[in-house]
């Protein structure tokens, strides 16, 4: 991903609007750009800033973002896990279908 992709996905980023793909290439651009964690943190600010300013709680939002970036780290590596988990289960079913034809034809 580009710098000038990632500046067009942190608006989604922030809606949390992007898909896994888009997801797992925009945080190992931000982990690795800093101009683009830049311009995010400051996108951040302005759009929760504007949120906490009128229920009066800004002084967390940098450790807000940090724990934003950390959950969409989590939840992406949560999908990653059951993607493979499901890859898992369909093998088997598959090793469990072949074993009962192999069984069968055995018997048979
Ligand atoms: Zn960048």
């Amino acid at each position: 991903m580009t710098c000038k992709d990632a500046d067009k996905v942190i608006a989604l980023f922030l809606d949390d609007d992007l898909d896994n793909r888009q997801l797992a290439d925009f945080l190992n651009h931000i982990e690795t750009c800093p101009e683009c964690r830049e311009e995010l943190t400051i996108q951040f600010l302005v759009k929760v800033g504007m949120q906490r300013l009128e229920d009066g709680n800004t002084f967390n939002l940098k450790a807000e973002l940090d724990g934003l970036l950390r959950d969409a780290r989590k939840r992406l590596n949560g999908r990653r896990y059951l993607f493979m988990a499901s890859i898992i289960l369909e093998l088997l079913v598959v090793a469990l279908a072949a074993a009962t034809v192999v069984l069968a034809l055995t018997i048979g």
